[in-house]
């Protein structure tokens, strides 16, 4: 037995969460020497619609060795570049999150202070003109980013819309035959050492009792191992993400789909529409303080882009996360963890970044306090980082009305959200972290469209000739327009990729 890994490995729960850490332990750990058992619950069964991803979720795929046309195929996955906004500051007003930077330096002054400057002198550009996944998202246009590093075509990424059952199914299949053992059943009860409190063994339905010396608890909102045998809190951020439901629908296709999630905001909360291969799945989440459940249904029934298929299924969750992720011999993950609603499609990418520090630390035959605490540590800063972004949204909401947005636009803010707004209203700065998610691009693309606009730019850049930075500016939006328009479009090309034999691109 090597002696820096643990010898039994149990996962409770088949989502999302459950399958991404099963597969990457199948991958990593050498089965003689380690055993890796999931158990799931066909009867519970999951929540199934984390649809909308991040670009990291190709490097997973890559880290498993996915062949990007098969997994597409077999989730009717599309590619995403963009999340869309709709009507978030001002009705009609529409603007892109976009998997990439806006622009370049011009004369080494950043672009944005440029974009500054020029708007202080009557030049209005819009931002969304300068950013190619932008442009054709707008286009409704898709290609692979070019790998020469020179061309325009190269400065952005690029992300999926999956159907997250056939994905956990599809990796599911992965694991097993490399090895991992799943056992169907629903565990009834929990036994924890006498002496130290640690889980001891899992008791299923069936009266089989599972035991293990790392139990890493992927149920769900339940959190049966985390919260409810090991009792480790919730911390609730329900004050600042105040929505708590959503009605969730899939819908028949009425067009081509494109490469954009569009989250259009509604009177209590806001909508998703995210095309898939077969259909679009679409759901509107909503606050229950400020709504009822059936106003919300008639609200997203109201506004479909397709025949319904079936009937809205009511989703309810709390915005938040749990105080200690890794506690004794628990580890937790995905929803068990926490949750941020899915305004900028984090959760899946966070089960993806925890089962990374977990493989970075993953814990020898003895829990290593140590290593427990730099794994909370590092899943605080990736929660809190995605909350702040996701209340600002809410908070720009400019000249929204109605009870909940009210709410938003007056509460008090986190200090670390306050801050980063505060430097940002002076001179257009933004913070660049170390560790966790959003780059300086994403927080531009957010706060221009929600129309926050800082007073000043930073003095650099009137070094630059105006007409020289004007010229720049304008050649650069026709470049970028005038190679988007040579693109294919998104739909052509997923039909025409997913159909070939092709090489892998993950
Ligand atoms: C409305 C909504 C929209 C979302 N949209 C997105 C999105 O666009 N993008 C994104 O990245 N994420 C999204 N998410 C989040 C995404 O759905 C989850 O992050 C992801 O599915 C991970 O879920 P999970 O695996 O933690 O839990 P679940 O999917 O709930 O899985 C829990 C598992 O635990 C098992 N289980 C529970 N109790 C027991 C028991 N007693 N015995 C045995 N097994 C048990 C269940 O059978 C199941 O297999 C969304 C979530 C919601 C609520």
């Amino acid at each position: 037995m090597d002696s820096r890994t643990p010898r039994k490995i149990v996962i409770l729960g088949g989502g999302t969460a459950g399958w991404m850490l099963a597969a990457s332990l199948t991958k990593v750990f050498n089965t003689r020497q380690t055993s890796v058992r999931l158990i799931e619950s066909g009867e519970i069964g999951i929540v199934g619609v984390g649809e909308s991803t991040l670009p990291q979720v190709r490097d997973f795929n890559q880290f498993l060795g996915l062949d990007e046309v098969e997994f597409m195929r077999e989730t009717n996955a599309t590619f995403k570049l963009a999340i869309e906004f709709r009507d978030w500051a001002r009705k009609g007003d529409v603007y892109f999150h976009p998997f990439g930077t806006h622009g370049h330096p011009i004369e080494g002054v950043p672009f944005f202070q440029c974009w500054l400057r020029a708007k202080a002198h009557g030049h209005h550009f819009n931002i969304d003109d300068f950013s190619y996944p932008s442009v054709a998202s707008r286009e409704q246009k898709f290609e692979f980013p070019s790998e020469d590093l020179t061309s325009i075509r190269s400065t952005y990424s690029y992300a999926y819309h999956f159907d997250a059952y056939l994905y956990a199914k599809y990796l599911r299949r992965w694991s097993e035959k490399r090895g991992l053992k799943r056992t169907e059943g629903t565990v009834v009860d929990v036994t924890l050492h006498p002496e130290n409190g640690y889980i001891k063994s899992l008791t299923l339905a069936s009266g089989e009792v599972v035991k293990g010396d790392i139990f890493i608890d992927c149920s769900g909102f339940r959190a049966l191992l985390i919260g409810e045998a090991l009792k480790v809190g919730w911390e609730d951020w329900a004050d600042w993400l105040p929505c708590d439901r959503a009605w969730a629908i899939s819908c028949g296709l009425d067009d081509e789909y494109f490469a954009t999630t569009r989250c259009t905001a509604r009177e209590a909360g806001w909508q998703w529409r995210i095309p898939l291969q077969n259909r679009i799945g679409t759901g509107y989440v909503f606050s229950s303080r400020f709504t009822t459940e059936e106003r919300a249904r008639e609200v997203l029934m109201e506004n479909l882009d397709g025949p319904a298929i079936g009937d809205p299924r009511l989703i309810r969750f709390r915005s938040g996360r749990r105080k200690t992720s890794w506690y004794k011999n628990c580890i937790s993950l995905g929803l068990a963890s926490g949750f941020l609603e899915p305004l900028e499609s984090t959760s899946i990418y966070m089960s993806q970044i925890a089962v990374n520090f977990l493989m970075r630390l993953f814990p020898e035959q003895e829990i290593d306090p140590a290593l427990a605490e730099e794994y909370n540590r590092l899943v605080d800063i990736e929660y809190t980082r995605v909350r702040d972004f996701l209340v600002l949204h809410y908070h720009a909401s400019g000249e929204r009305t109605g009870d909940l947005w009210k709410h938003v636009q007056t509460m008090t803010l986190p200090d670390s959200l306050s801050d980063k707004m505060e430097i940002f209203r002076r001179r257009g700065h933004i913070h660049r972290y170390k560790d966790g998610l959003f780059s300086p691009a994403s927080w531009i693309a957010v706060y221009t469209g929600q129309r926050i606009s800082p007073g000043g730019y930073d003095p650099q850049a009137d070094n630059i000739s105006l007409d020289t930075m004007l010229k720049t500016m304008t050649d650069l939006r026709d470049h970028i327009a005038s190679n988007v328009a040579t693109m294919p479009g998104h739909y052509d090309f997923v039909r025409d990729y997913t159909h070939s034999k092709g090489a892998a691109h993950v």
